[in-house]
């Protein structure tokens, strides 16, 4: 009798990766497929299926050894059902069921989840986060996502979608989020939504006074980084055993956001828990690494 493994599928609007995981989090045969995100629902899907198909083909033994595959896809979904509501950056898939499509294809076991949670989690049982209760995770680039892992389980509350971190509105007058809010932290601290920013502020001509305007560059970053800080840390109110773990942009933009954390003022945040917190690098990923 094989070790039971299970498949993990990460889709993204270019592409859909999947891998097969051993019980300690292994990954072995890697595999990708091109994801036509702007097409029908089922060429959306037939990436899903190619993929985890290549994985199959590599490996025929993982056939009788798989029990279940675990699926992370951009939100918002509902992971209690498996169904891929409306996502921006999959228009392919509206009320899309997800998980029971890959459960009747391939005659096992799906969870749905989206990609910040599931990374989250996987944090908490085999990377950076181990031994910690709770666990905060965020992904900066793109777009800015959160996940909340208590006890080794994802956090969804009562609908499903708690910890939308990037979906928080921190400026109510600000810029339309693709989300469809205004002033979400992801409409105004993602790379693409900085740039958008900057862009705007320079389109008169002339050279730019950014740096000028701010100060320096370590008060920007001290910005940015006290910005995490008030805008997620207070609300979730935790105290001792929290773990939080940043992936996104390079590693030395990474290592600055987490220094001013720490050094953040004991009054600084509401509750005044920065000294609790223990901010990660993230131990799993290839080349996200922050030392
Ligand atoms: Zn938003």
């Amino acid at each position: 009798m094989p070790e039971a493994m299970t498949i993990g599928v990460d889709i993204g609007g270019t592409k859909v990766a999947a891998g097969l995981v051993d019980s300690s989090g292994g990954i072995t045969h890697k595999t990708r497929a091109p994801m036509v995100a702007t097409g029908d629902a089922a060429t959306g899907f037939a990436a899903v299926k190619e993929a985890v198909d290549a994985v199959f083909s590599e490996f025929p033994e993982a056939r009788a050894a798989v029990t279940g595959i675990g699926i992370c896809a951009p939100g918002p979904l509902d992971p209690n059902t498996g169904v891929v509501l409306n996502p921006p950056n999959l228009p392919c898939w509206r009320d899309f069921p997800l998980a029971a499509e890959v459960e009747r294809v391939f005659g096992v076991p799906a969870r749905v989840d989206n990609d910040a949670n599931a990374a989250g989690l996987a944090e908490a049982l085999w990377g950076a986060a181990v031994g910690y209760t709770n666990v905060f995770y965020a992904t900066i680039g793109t777009g800015i996502g959160t996940g909340i892992v208590f006890d080794r389980k994802i956090y969804h509350g009562r609908t499903g979608s708690a910890a939308e971190g990037g979906h928080m509105t921190i400026d109510f007058h600000g810029h339309r989020c693709g989300c469809g809010k205004r002033g979400c932290i992801e409409a105004l601290a993602s790379g693409p939504n900085i740039a958008r920013r900057a862009r705007a502020k320079l389109r008169g001509g002339g050279k730019s006074r950014i740096v000028e305007l701010a100060g320096s560059l370590e008060q920007v970053r001290a910005e940015y980084a006290s910005g995490f800080h008030l805008d997620w840390l207070d609300p979730l109110g935790f105290e001792n055993s929290f773990a939080m773990t940043i992936r996104g942009q390079d590693a030395r933009a990474r290592r600055r956001v987490h220094q001013p954390v720490h050094q953040a003022e004991p009054g600084h945040g509401v509750l005044g828990i920065a000294h609790a917190v223990r901010i990660r690098r993230l131990n799993l990923g290839a080349g996200e690494l922050v030392r």
